[in-house]
């Protein structure tokens, strides 16, 4: 079901779909800019303080659109500079949004690499055994604007926290990774319209190719995704070298297993010629072998890609466990032993629940109180 607000969020329209709106009401089509530039280099929170423009369009706006979407509601950071935001809907649903500041090899403490991941869904219908976002279904999907809307909440933490980089906005950031709760392309009009709203000079003016999308494997929409002339990077969560593996953990691979999967990653690299990930969460006696191991590192030669392994994050009330350090570094190393880059990336926000949706599952089950 999709939810109704009572006002749209100013962050789901375009310049066009406003001036539309604008003309229709008896305001000027070209304040649709100014606005605009209100909401995203100035992120402005009310219309209030949109000082350019005449009371009554602000009062206009004021009753039209919702400048809020996403409430912020809390923050935490863990000690690796991993900070989580979690944001309250409309109707009461959460949602977390994270920002990772990863120190960059060889360079001096002052810059690190800054990433935003962001969450597409209430929830996921895909349910995988070993994530929190899945644990309880699938609620909604987020609309284009509560997804930017997490966006702009980032931007103002940012802006307060350090008011140097503010004038930058979204641009202080290198990355923004669509890997936040919920499947992205099973909610994808409304997640391209975000993009491109991130993506236009109108907009957060943020470069396709620093934005990747990360997917269970929803095959039909890689085919999709593949020929937007906007070119995202793409992540696939593969979790097992084989349909067997694959099969214990992510139910999507009995729809589409990697028979289908493959090609459609080929075709996606191929088409826009770079670089994939595979992201690949090391579950102790279920994906931790050296056979694993060696069959991944073939599939990986074979798409070109690069290898994200993520050691497991422990999921309360869920039986998987993340393998030994010992494990962890036999894996990589039969990996690169194959000429394969992988990365291994010792967790981040461990802490705070970093792993996806489960801040949220934690704060939904206190609003519901006690089963
Ligand atoms: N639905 C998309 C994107 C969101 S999940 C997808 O599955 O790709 C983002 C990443 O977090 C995925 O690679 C997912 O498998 C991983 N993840 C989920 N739960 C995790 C956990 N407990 N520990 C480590 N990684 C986890
Ligand atoms: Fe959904 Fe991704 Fe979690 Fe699977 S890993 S349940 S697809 S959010």
């Amino acid at each position: 079901m999709a939810f109704k607000p009572e006002k749209p969020p100013i962050h789901g329209e375009t310049p066009d779909t406003l001036a539309e709106r604008l003309v229709a009401d008896g305001h000027p089509r070209y304040r649709a800019g100014q606005i605009m530039e209100w909401v995203y280099a100035r992120r402005a929170e009310s219309p209030a303080v949109m000082t350019n423009l005449p009371a009554g369009l602000r009062s206009w706006l004021e009753s039209t659109f919702d400048f809020s979407p996403t409430e912020l509601v809390g923050k935490r950071t863990a000690s690796d500079v991993t900070q989580k935001v979690l944001q309250r809907l409309r109707d009461g649903s959460f949602i977390e949004t994270v920002i990772i500041r990863a120190p960059m090899e060889g360079v001096g403490q002052d810059r690190s690499r800054r990433t935003i991941c962001i969450s597409t869904q209430v929830g996921c219908a895909y349910g995988c055994k070993f994530c929190a976002s899945g644990l309880e279904g699938w609620k909604r999907d987020l609309s284009a604007g509560e997804i930017v809307s997490q966006l702009v909440q980032v931007c103002r933490i940012e802006d307060e926290a350090d008011p140097a980089r503010a004038s930058k906005g979204l641009a202080s950031f290198d990355n923004i990774v669509v890997m936040g709760m919920g499947e992205p392309l099973a909610n994808y009009d409304n997640l391209m319209a975000a993009l491109r709203t991130a993506n236009a000079s109108w907009g957060f003016g943020f470069g396709a190719r620093r934005i990747t999308i990360s997917t269970s494997g929803v095959v039909p929409r890689i085919h999709r995704l593949a020929e937007e002339p906007l070119g995202f990077r793409l992540a696939i969560s593969l979790h097992g070298a084989t349909n067997e593996v694959r099969e214990q953990i992510m139910p999507v691979n009995r729809k589409y297993p990697l028979e289908e999967l493959l090609p459609a990653a080929k075709a996606f690299a191929r088409r826009h010629g770079r670089m994939l990930t595979l992201e690949f969460i090391l579950i102790q006696d279920v994906n931790d072998s050296l056979d694993q191991a060696h069959r991944l590192g073939a599939i990986a030669r074979d798409l070109h890609a690069h290898v994200n392994l993520i050691p497991y994050n422990t999921v309360e009330g869920l039986p998987w466990k993340r393998p030994s350090l010992t494990r962890q570094d036999r894996f990589v190393k039969e990996l690169r032993n194959a000429g394969v880059t992988a990365t291994l990336r010792r967790e981040k926000g461990h802490d705070i629940d970093a792993a996806c949706g489960q801040l949220r599952l934690r704060k939904e089950r206190e609003a519901a109180g006690p089963a």
